[in-house]
C-alpha cells in the first residue's frame, strides 16, 4: 500500500520567501511543513526592502505585524558620486506603487515573520535540515536530519517548495546550476553607531555611494540606532589590498568623501563578514512536484536591494499555483511561474549590467532630468518590477539604451565616459 502523505507541502528554509510562502498555504488550509536548519534569531545580510515588498506582504497578511515593529521607514533611495547626488523619492513612483518600506535589521524581521507564519498554522521546525529529496510519481519523499538529536526521519509531501537560499538544497540535488550572470565580486559589511544621518524624512533613506577606484558602498540606517554599512568590488581589487577584512573595509570607507563624512564618529559595532561569488543562475525554476523560489532559485547583485522583494514575489506566486496544482487544476508552470520570474529578474538584471558599465549614472546624474523618466525608474527602484505599463519593464534593454541616449543629446558636451566600475 502507498504510504500515506505526512503535509501537503514541505517548504525548505524559514528566509521570508519560506516564512510567507508558509503563512499563504496554511491560511489557505493546507498542511505545510516548513524545515529550518537554523535558530533563529540568526544572521543574514539584506536589509534593505523596496516598497513592492509592502505590498506582498500586505497580501500575505505579515504587514500589520511589521508595521508595528517600529522599523526605519525607507522612503527613498539616495546615489552619490563625489559631489553629484541624486535623489529617487518613492512617493513619486507611478500611481500605485507604493510610497515607502523598511529598513529592516534581518534577525528580527525573518524570526517575526517566521513566527507570524506559525501563528498561521504552518509546522515549523528550527533545527531540521533537509539532507535529501527523492521524487516519484506521488510527489516526493523529504529526508530530513534532526540536528540536536542527530536523528534522520523523513516526511512524504505532494509539493516540495525550495527557500532555501544559499543552502541551495535542490539546485545542488537536481544538479540545476548554470554559470553565473555576472562576474565574481565580493561583499563585506558590518554596522556601525554615531553616524550623521540626515534629518527628519530623509533619515530612513538608503545611501549608494560610488567609490571612487572600484565598487561602491551602501549605508542603511535602522531604528534601533545602528547602520548597517558595507561594500561590494570586484574580488581581484579586495585580494590586491593588504590588512584584515575589516581595515580594508574602513580605509575603503574613508576614502569615499561622503562616507568618510557620515561615518566621522562613527564606530563599528558589530563582526566584520565577507561573502564572495553570491551570483547564482539555475536552468530550471520548478519541476513536476517542485518549485525553486527566492534566492535558492537566481540571484544578482545587492545593489538594488531586490533580493527579498524578488523572495516575496516568487513565494507569492508560487504559492498561488500549488494551490491550485493541488486543487486539481492545471497549472503552466513555464508560462505562469518560470516566465513571470524570470522577467522580474530579467529587469533588474539590465539595471545591474548597466549600471557596472557605469551607463546607469549618465541617466542618473543627468543635470536635466525628465519627470516622467524618473517615475518610471523609480517605479523599478522601488521593485515594480512586472507593471506591464512601465515600458522599462517591457524592454527594459532598449528602453533604458534610449533614456541614456536621451538624456546624453541633453548633456554637455565636455562630459566625459568614466571607465566601468571593475570589469
Ligand atoms: P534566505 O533568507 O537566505 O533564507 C534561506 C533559509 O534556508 C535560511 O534560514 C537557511 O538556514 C535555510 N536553509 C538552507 N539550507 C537548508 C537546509 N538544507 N535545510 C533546512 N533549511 C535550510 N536583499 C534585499 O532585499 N535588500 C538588501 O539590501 C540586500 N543586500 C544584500 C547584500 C549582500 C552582500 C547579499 C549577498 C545579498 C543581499 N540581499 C539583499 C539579498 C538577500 O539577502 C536575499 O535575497 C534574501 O535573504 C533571500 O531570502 P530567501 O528567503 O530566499 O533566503
Amino acid at each position: 500500500m502507498a504510504r500515506a502523505t505526512d503535509a501537503d507541502v514541505t517548504i525548505i528554509g524559514a528566509g521570508p520567501a519560506g516564512s510567507l510562502a508558509g503563512a499563504t498555504l496554511s491560511r489557505a488550509g493546507r498542511s505545510v511543513v516548513c524545515l529550518e536548519r537554523g535558530h533563529f534569531p540568526r544572521h543574514v545580510i539584506g536589509e534593505s526592502l523596496l516598497p513592492r515588498c509592502n505590498a506582498l506582504l500586505d497580501t500575505a497578511g505579515l504587514l500589520r505585524s511589521v508595521e508595528a515593529r517600529g522599523y526605519m521607514i525607507k522612503r527613498g533611495a539616495v546615489f552619490l558620486r563625489g559631489e553629484d547626488r541624486e535623489r529617487f523619492d518613492f512617493g513619486e513612483a507611478l500611481p500605485g506603487d507604493r510610497p515607502s518600506t523598511f529598513q529592516v535589521p534581518r534577525d528580527d524581521f525573518d524570526q517575526l515573520l517566521a513566527l507570524e507564519a506559525r501563528r498561521a498554522g504552518l509546522d515549523l521546525r528550527f533545527g531540521h535540515s533537509v539532507e535529501a529529496v527523492d521524487f516519484d510519481r506521488g510527489g516526493a519523499v523529504v529526508r530530513i536530519r534532526d540536528v540536536e538529536e542527530d536523528r534522520p526521519y523523513d516526511i512524504r509531501t505532494r509539493f516540495v517548495l525550495d527557500c532555501s537560499g544559499f543552502g541551495r538544497v535542490l539546485p545542488r540535488l537536481l544538479d540545476l546550476e548554470q554559470p553565473a550572470p555576472l562576474p565574481r565580486r565580493v561583499s563585506c559589511f558590518t554596522q556601525v553607531e554615531g553616524d550623521a544621518r540626515p534629518e527628519g524624512d530623509l533619515e530612513g533613506d538608503i545611501w549608494i555611494c560610488i567609490h571612487p577606484v572600484n565598487g561602491w558602498i551602501w549605508i542603511i540606517p535602522f531604528s534601533n540606532g545602528r547602520t548597517s554599512v558595507g561594500m561590494v568590488c570586484d574580488s581581484e581589487h579586495w585580494e590586491q589590498m593588504e590588512g584584515s577584512n575589516r581595515s580594508r573595509l574602513l580605509r575603503r570607507f574613508g576614502e569615499e568623501p561622503n562616507t568618510a563624512r557620515r561615518l566621522t564618529n562613527a564606530v563599528p559595532v558589530a563582526q566584520t563578514r565577507c561573502i564572495e561569488g553570491y551570483s547564482r543562475q539555475v536552468k530550471a525554476l520548478h519541476g513536476d512536484s517542485w518549485a525553486l523560489v527566492g534566492n535558492a532559485s537566481d540571484f544578482l547583485d545587492p545593489v538594488f536591494s531586490s533580493g527579498v522583494t524578488l523572495a516575496l514575489e516568487s513565494a507569492t506566486l508560487a504559492s498561488g499555483l500549488v494551490e491550485r496544482a493541488l486543487r486539481g487544476e492545471g497549472v503552466r508552470w513555464d508560462l505562469e511561474y518560470d516566465r513571470t520570474i524570470r522577467n522580474a529578474v530579467g529587469v533588474f538584471l539590465v539595471f545591474v549590467e548597466a549600471w557596472y558599465r557605469r551607463d546607469l549614472e549618465t541617466v542618473f546624474f543627468a543635470s536635466t532630468k525628465l519627470p516622467r523618466m524618473k517615475r518610471l525608474i523609480t517605479s523599478i527602484l522601488g521593485g515594480h518590477v512586472l507593471r506591464q505599463d512601465n515600458p522599462l519593464v517591457d524592454d527594459a534593454r532598449s528602453a533604458l539604451r534610449d533614456l541614456s541616449e536621451a538624456v546624453s543629446s541633453l548633456r554637455a558636451p565636455s562630459s566625459a565616459r568614466r571607465p566601468e566600475m571593475g570589469r
